[in-house]
């Protein structure tokens, strides 16, 4: 039998998820340096100070396995949400955590529901666990932002089978969110079969004054989970260290198909260390504001429509199939992301980077565009 044939029918049909070009692929493939990557919403500032420091100082005890429990990260991150340890699971990126999730409730006989557009990884893990993937249409811009989850959809699409349901606030790659009223309504209303997955990975980056902290509604919501990451804003991306709050007996259950040292010793490290720089996270989200605002201002001199966003990049409209100004782009060293896989193929996203490299992403596509 070919190998296909012996893999299980949900990993047979799967299609691997497509990561950002790699800074170092594209200059082998150019030969070319000063690279700007601005493809995997990482953040322009890098890590703080204090977690490199951290990471740095365990070194000399690589050879030593990390505490498998993340006692002094849980703790840590507990004091600081208003939680108890034993709501927190770690994970390999907030990803690992949501494919844990898929490991405990996910199974051939069930279905897991989420928006068109919505992050790539939900269907991978849904179809991995070999359970139906139910879509629910994005909103058309009548009754919401247009491209954003529409949660009126989302409710219809739940059945009987559904065991979870996932909400991207914001959303990647749209940067739409979902209001305070909107999403405790919705999730307050889900049948008590449903797990409800609330991912959180962009929350440092939003200040709309109705975007809700989700964790506030996990006293009440018992089959709740929120997920967040230091990949995005902490920017930890390369260490690869996320979590999911949840009730106690949720988190016992991911707890139980998780490896057992699934997060690394330096990324235990300099997650705890960068949850004392405040600073950092504050200057992140400043220079973020200021360069998504000339974004959207340049976007649409340009003449492209950009989706709103309340996160660290903007996608946008190029009014005709992408591929042909994502290649041209990646000519001027500019590496940005197609997201044709999203049901997007007319719109490209683009990361906020430092002041330079948004000013020479801009440069670039304005070169592009003349030719
Ligand atoms: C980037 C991202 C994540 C996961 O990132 P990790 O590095 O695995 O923590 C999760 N959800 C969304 C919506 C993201 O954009």
């Amino acid at each position: 039998m070919k190998p296909i044939d012996l893999a299980v029918p949900g990993v047979q049909g799967l299609t691997p998820y497509v990561p950002g070009k790699p800074i170092g692929e594209l200059e082998r493939e150019l030969g070319i340096r000063n690279i700007v990557k601005l493809a995997s919403n990482e953040n322009p500032l890098g890590p703080s100070p204090l977690a490199l420091a951290a990471a740095t100082r365990v070194l000399p005890e690589l050879h030593l396995y990390p505490d498998g429990g993340g006692f002094e990260l849980k703790d840590k991150l507990a004091r600081k949400l208003g939680v108890t340890s034993d709501q927190i699971t770690l994970g390999n990126g907030s990803n690992d955590v949501l494919e844990l999730v898929a490991r405990a409730f996910l199974s051939p006989d069930v279905s897991a529901v989420f928006s068109e557009h919505a992050f790539a990884v939900y269907p991978i893990v849904t179809q991995a666990a070999g359970a139906r993937a139910v879509v629910a249409p994005a909103h058309s811009g009548t009754h919401g932002p247009q491209y954003g989850h529409d949660l009126k959809a989302m409710a219809e699409a739940i059945g009987p089978d559904t065991r979870v349901v996932f909400i991207a606030n914001p959303n990647n790659p749209t940067g739409t969110y979902l209001g305070r009223a909107e999403l405790a309504n919705f999730l307050r209303a889900l049948p008590g079969h449903v797990v409800a997955v609330v991912d959180e990975a962009y929350f440092e980056y939003v200040s709309e004054p109705d975007y809700p902290n989700a964790l506030s509604w996990l006293p009440e919501i018992t089959n709740l989970v929120v997920t967040r990451t230091f990949s995005k804003a902490y920017g930890l991306a390369g260490l690869r260290v996320g979590y999911a709050v949840s009730n106690p007996l949720i988190a016992d259950l991911l707890n139980r198909v998780r490896q057992p040292f699934n997060v690394n010793a330096p990324a235990l490290e300099a997650a705890r260390a960068a949850l004392d720089d405040d600073e950092h996270l504050a200057r992140t989200a400043q220079l973020n504001e200021v360069g998504r605002a000339l974004l959207m201002q340049e976007l649409a001199s340009c003449g492209f429509a950009a989706i709103p966003s309340v996160g660290n990049f903007i996608t946008f409209d190029v009014g005709r199939a992408a591929g042909a100004i994502y290649e041209a782009l990646l000519g001027e060293g500019v590496i940005v992301r197609p997201i044709a896989n999203y049901g997007l193929p007319n719109h490209l996203r683009v990361t906020v980077g430092t002041a330079e490299e948004n000013l020479f992403f801009l440069a670039a596509l304005e070169r592009v565009l003349s030719v």
